[in-house]
């Protein structure tokens, strides 16, 4: 079973995002901050997708892109940021830290998920990939 990670400090969002992927056949992981997100990463390697909002409490979801760019674990786990919408800045700034794609809030559901699917289509098949996952660590 796929795994998403969805980080989102906004509860009606978040849950919403969540119970469409579970519709979709997917398991959820939901962090609502950075740190519970990097801790939910540790502990449930390897995750599929993550989705990263940018605007959150403490440490934003650049940071978090930063950290999981950073770490061999996590380096190159397929991400989509959702950004505010017409943040052309902020979807500039995410392709550049190493974002896989981007959805503008708010969002179409159906959009969102096509893009779940496009990016694990395009991960599915490097195998070596998920070694990398299960040997490595997050700092
Ligand atoms: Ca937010």
């Amino acid at each position: 079973m796929k795994r998403i990670l969805v980080v989102e400090d906004e509860a009606s969002i978040r849950e919403l995002v969540a119970l469409n992927l579970k519709m979709t056949g997917w398991e959820v992981l939901e962090a609502p901050s950075a740190e519970r997100a990097l801790e939910l990463i540790q502990k449930n390697p390897p995750c599929d997708v993550a989705l990263l909002d940018i605007m959150l409490p403490e440490e934003d979801g650049f940071s978090i892109l930063q950290k999981l760019r950073a770490a061999p674990a996590t380096k190159r786990l397929p991400v989509i940021m959702l950004t505010a919408k017409g943040s052309e800045y902020d979807i500039v700034r995410g392709l550049d830290i190493g974002a896989d794609d981007y959805v503008p809030k708010p969002f179409r559901m159906m959009e969102l998920l096509s893009r779940i699917r496009a990016l694990l289509r395009r991960s599915g098949a490097d195998n070596d990939r998920q070694e990398e996952y299960r040997v490595g660590s997050l700092y």
